[in-house]
């Protein structure tokens, strides 16, 4: 057997598995997995003595050139994932927002073209949905077929994004019957709203009043009422970017429960804190992101919910937005600050530094959380999140014993700060492979703009 590439030499690590073994990449796909595989049976053969070999990471969570407050996200198709790659992440997914008015098939299209020519690795999308009258409800099901086989609704921000309770209940029957996923942004928008206003009144108008405006209690409040809908409309539920304790309890006595009932939790949670407004003048606005940052002590109830898989995935709800001029929008007034931070390179490295150097995890409950369990909720696995025959060769060598500092100056995120600046790594990505071609070698991009492909995603798959 000739192989395009051999890695040679590496710990294969999958959710289930921790072995020695060399990997044969052929047209993209990996044909072979064995011990002494010799080296002239492939054009390119790789070392990766001393190092683990893992799946590709999976962030299903990303917002790259999102329109946001009159201003866009700071990545675009090209810039962001060229940054996930650095991090050793090989395919995300995005989310295709449906305005007022449009059809969904108008946001997919409108995506498309964002992404057209310019992604550095695979992509999907989800579909935002935030206009739903009977029509619309139909053509759930012709995106299900062009591979859009999850949805997002949120239950915040009332008059943009915000859908009521009956039309969560009916896109969520839609869902149970086209076999998709129902994503949730769970906060009560309605009562947020009123505490936000107050505060405006009251002139408090700094950064860090938009985490003081929305409590842990209405997240929580939400995330029960999104799991008794789809418990109701008999369909499974993903909860997004959960942030604190409160809610991963309504996650967790659900799943005792035997529901389909998922979340997420993204790395600022993990990592950040309502200490992190403590900062001199506006600066706060670096760390404005909904939900808010919590108080410390909810970091160790998350970090115990990842390794109890009471939480089932992480992602990193990337949508950067420069401090000068985009975060600057909001000086004087807290709600004109675009939401969102800068984090799709980062999470392989903060995940596995905090979960498993940290002892909190094994490296195979990492795989999991970064790439298998992603594949397998959002319809990618197993072409996606492990390393199988037939698989596609998306693969990270993954040094654990690099130590390296998180800043700004050296990310490649379009941004001009990291919400992780100064933190501490151990552990990071030396060579990247996507679908069989090196995209990252040594901090180094040699892939190519425009090599990442649409996935026609498959029918969500309870993991
Ligand atoms: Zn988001």
């Amino acid at each position: 057997m000739t192989f395009d590439t051999l890695i040679k030499n590496g710990i294969v690590v999958t959710a289930t598995d921790t072995y020695p073994s060399d990997i044969g990449i052929s047209n993209g796909k990996i044909v072979a997995i064995g011990q002494a595989m010799p080296a002239e049976s492939a054009t390119h053969s790789v070392d990766a003595q001393g190092n683990y070999v893992f799946p590709g990471g999976i962030d299903v969570h990303t917002h790259l050139d999102m329109p946001f407050g009159g201003t866009k996200s700071a990545d675009d198709f090209e810039s962001g994932t060229k940054a996930a790659a650095f991090g050793g992440t090989t395919t995300l997914i995005d989310f295709a927002i449906q305005y007022k008015g449009q059809t969904l098939r108008t946001a997919l299209d409108t995506w498309w073209k964002k992404a057209d020519g310019k992604a550095a690795i695979d992509y999907g999308f989800h579909c935002i949905v935030t206009d739903l009258p009977d029509a619309r409800l139909e053509e759930m099901k012709s995106l299900v077929h062009e591979g859009i086989t999850s949805f997002k609704l949120f239950m915040a921000y009332p008059g943009v994004f915000m859908v009521e309770d009956g039309l969560i209940f009916k896109a969520m029957l839609k869902a149970s019957e086209t076999g998709s996923l129902i994503c949730m942004h769970a906060e009560n928008g309605g009562a947020i709203d009123v505490i936000v206003r107050r505060a405006l009144a009251e002139g408090k108008t700094a950064p860090k009043y938009h985490a003081l405006t929305r409590p842990t209690t209405a997240e929580a409040e939400a995330t029960a009422r999104a799991i008794a809908l789809a418990e109701m409309a008999g369909a499974p539920v993903y909860i997004v970017h959960l942030s604190c304790n409160e809610a991963l309890e309504k996650v967790r006595e659900a799943r005792d429960r035997g529901l389909p009932t998922y979340a997420e939790t993204c790395p600022q949670y993990l990592y950040l804190s309502l200490e992190n407004f403590d900062v001199p003048g506006f600066e706060g606005a670096k760390y404005v992101f909904t939900p808010p940052l919590r108080e410390k002590w909810h970091q160790e109830k998350l970090w115990a919910g990842l390794a109890a898989d009471h939480l089932q995935v992480v992602s990193t709800d990337h949508c950067p937005f420069c401090y000068k001029e985009q975060k600057e929008l909001g000086i004087g007034d807290f709600t004109k600050i675009p939401n969102g931070g800068p984090g799709i390179e980062n999470r392989l490295s903060l995940v596995f530094t905090g979960g498993v150097q940290k002892k909190r995890f094994s490296v195979n409950r990492f795989v999991e959380l970064v790439s298998t369990t992603p594949a397998k909720l959002f319809g990618l696995y197993p072409r996606k999140g492990t390393i199988a025959i037939g698989s596609d060769a998306d693969l990270v060598i993954f040094d654990p014993n690099v130590e390296d500092v998180i800043s700004a100056k050296t990310h490649h995120m379009r941004v001009d700060y990291s919400m992780f600046e100064g933190i501490h790594i151990k552990g990071v990505p030396r060579q990247v492979f996507s679908r069989g071609q090196l995209v990252i070698d040594n901090n180094k991009f040699v892939g190519r703009v425009g090599q990442g492909e649409f996935l026609k995603r498959q029918l969500y798959n309870s993991p």
